[in-house]
């Protein structure tokens, strides 16, 4: 079964995602706190998709999410915030969320959807496929699902291993954003083509010498991207 955590304090918004995740055929476990998230974490490892509220009794959402993440660089992770502001979106994502759904949520169905197509992400992202590329200093291994620059391992959330396959796959050439888009979240995907530049700029503060002056993943004016190697 499908397991998923949902972190949430306030119980009317927990009980309409627990009830929305459920009906679509989610084994779902609770939590009000993050001290209770990490436990559940450690009784359940089967969890594969955990969806953070971010204001929390004990702690944030985005220290959850930071921790989740290094422990765990395969789980899909979700932000559920009611802070519209960008800045907060992009703070959520640069701490390794892999997608955020802002409240009030609109509907059972688009919530679902949303998680659905997460978690097909992280089950095709799973080795199907085999080989090796190494590309300049980069070495991309898609049975084990590693990366290394000069030999040194560079994690990488399912998003951004998928984003990195792309490019070493299409190597030279200008990839359109939404292309990006449909590749690595899906068609069905709701959410706003901006989230792939999110995650160029956090892939580039990993792989890139200099983050400001880019010479791996290059910025297609009007296009996207392109792999420089
Ligand atoms: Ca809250």
């Amino acid at each position: 079964m499908k397991k998923i955590l949902v972190l949430e304090d306030e119980v009317s918004i927990r009980s309409f995602v627990v009830v929305s995740l459920t009906r679509a055929g989610y084994d779902v476990i609770e939590a009000g706190t993050g001290a209770e998230a990490f436990e559940q974490l450690k009784i359940h490892p089967d969890i594969k998709v955990a969806i953070l509220d971010i204001g929390l009794p004990d702690t944030d959402g985005f220290e959850v999410c930071r921790k989740i993440r290094t422990a765990d660089p395969h789980m899909g992770i979700i932000m559920l915030t009611a802070r519209t502001s960008e800045m907060d979106k992009i703070t959520g994502l640069m701490t390794g969320a892999d997608d955020y759904v802002t409240k009030p949520l609109s509907s059972l169905g688009e919530f679902s959807a949303r998680v659905d197509a997460l978690f097909r992400r992280i089950d095709v992202a799973r080795p199907v496929d085999s080989g090796v590329f190494v590309q300049g200093p980069f070495r991309l291994n898609t049975m084990n699902r590693e990366f290394e620059k000069d030999g040194n391992r560079i994690k990488l959330t399912e998003v951004e291993y998928a984003i990195m396959k792309m490019f070493m796959e299409n190597s030279g050439k200008p990839i359109l954003r939404e292309d990006i888009l449909n590749t690595v979240w899906g068609r069905d995907y709701f959410g706003e083509v901006k989230i792939v530049d999110v995650n160029i700029r956090r892939l580039r503060m990993k792989i890139e010498d200099d983050p400001t002056n880019p010479i791996y993943i290059i910025t297609e004016r009007g296009i996207g991207y392109k792999w420089g190697l």
